[in-house]
């Protein structure tokens, strides 16, 4: 099925709206572009229906950038973003058709689709996680086949060896922390396949890709309830609930002292662009994510100390609960980037619990909000 953007006027009003939910990104580090791009060369974003394609639709937007290709097997009232001006099509990308239909004329692609979600997701339905390697596989060939000068993949820390992450002070993961593999099965494993069809397009055909490892990534505009939501939003969402009901208490998957590392959304839609251009970087995955490790009770507190509450704490020991300390070695991207993700949890933190609470009271009002 495609179906063309109908309601630009109105997505132009929902972007003014929202503008209060970001934090000034372009007036920090200048992004490094490339120079041989013009404005009006097409980039065609995957995902963007979702969290992270959406925003990186809108900061390459914003940027000035005047065709841009965004595609989502959603149908288009249900994605977080809609950015005027751009060619929003409702496609799945898993079939071979549509991703020769997407990549046409295309200068760069960003595949951010996947079907994902937090620990409760990926640990129950492995199977969608791995076909989402079908979107690889027919992307890649139809982004190659277009003479597509970039190829950007969404990869994830789940590809690093579960075998490094079993204590909470684990060692961060650096890049060759991958191998010997033992991805977390389903979503870590499709992860490694993905980054190695991206390695050999490279390898054996010529066509320029990169790969950014993200680690956790949270903020406005992206999953909130429903299941797929990740720990930031989850506990955000925990709290509201909690000071909306009266009934404060908090249940907390797993007993709170695992550790991991948050990046703000901002941060990673800057790193994707500069990974991207950087051609220090082809074919060689590379962590994006904060080295600011933090564990889940500490994250609970943050989030008490936003809505002014503390809660009584109950812990589900039989959640899932995923690996028990995973962090973000940074050494490479600020060795080749001169640059890491900076936004501070504290702040960030601040912005998608504002925009949670206006989600869920706006969907306590009776409005159709995605989540
Ligand atoms: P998201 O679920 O918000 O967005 C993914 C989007 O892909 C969804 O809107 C979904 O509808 C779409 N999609 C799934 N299958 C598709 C298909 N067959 N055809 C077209 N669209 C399809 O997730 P996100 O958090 O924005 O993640 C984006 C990418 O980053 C994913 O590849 C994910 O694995 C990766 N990643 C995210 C995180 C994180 O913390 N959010 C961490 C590591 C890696």
């Amino acid at each position: 099925m495609i179906a063309r953007n109908p309601r630009e006027l109105d997505a132009r009003k929902i972007l003014l709206a929202d503008s209060k939910w970001r934090i000034e990104v372009d007036k920090r580090m200048p992004t490094k572009s490339n120079a041989s791009m013009k404005m009006d060369d097409l980039i065609v974003i995957t995902g963007a229906g979702g969290f992270i394609a959406g925003a990186l639709t809108r900061y390459f937007h914003d940027k000035g950038f005047t065709r841009i290709r965004a595609i989502d097997k959603k149908p288009l009232p249900e994605w977080y973003q809609r950015v005027p001006c751009v060619e929003s099509l409702c496609m799945d990308l898993s079939e071979r058709d549509n991703c020769v239909r997407a990549c046409e004329g295309a200068r760069e692609v960003y595949n951010l689709a996947a079907d994902m979600g937090g620990m409760g997701f990926i640990e129950r339905f492995r199977v969608e996680c791995l076909r989402s390697i079908l979107i690889t596989a027919n992307l890649i060939e139809a982004a190659y086949r277009a003479g597509v000068e970039r190829y950007f993949f969404s990869s994830s820390a789940c590809a690093y060896n579960t075998e490094l992450q079993k204590d909470p002070k684990a060692k961060a993961l650096k890049e060759s922390d991958a191998y010997p593999a033992m991805a977390e099965r389903g979503y870590g494993w499709e992860k490694l396949m993905s980054e190695m069809f991206c390695q050999e397009y490279w390898a054996e055909r010529g066509m320029k890709t990169f790969i950014a490892r993200f680690h956790n990534v949270y903020g406005p505009f992206g999953t909130w309830d429903g299941g797929r939501e990740k720990a930031p939003a989850a506990i955000c969402r925990k709290v509201i609930e909690a000071k909306d009901s009266g009934k404060h208490e908090i249940v907390i998957w797993g007993d709170g002292t695992a550790t991991r590392s948050f990046m703000y959304i901002d941060d990673c839609v800057q790193g994707i662009d500069m990974i991207m251009h950087c051609d220090a970087l082809i074919a060689t995955p590379i962590n994006l994510g904060s080295s600011a490790l933090i564990s889940i009770n500490r994250l609970v507190s943050l989030v008490e100390e936003i809505a002014g509450i503390t809660l009584e704490r109950k812990y589900d020991l039989e959640a899932p609960r995923g690996v028990a300390g995973r962090n973000s070695d940074n050494t490479m991207i600020k060795r080749v980037l001169n640059w890491e993700p900076g936004t501070a949890l504290e702040e960030g933190l601040g912005t998608t619990y504002a925009w949670i609470e206006q989600q869920y009271a706006a969907r306590k009002a009776g409005k159709h909000m995605p989540n």
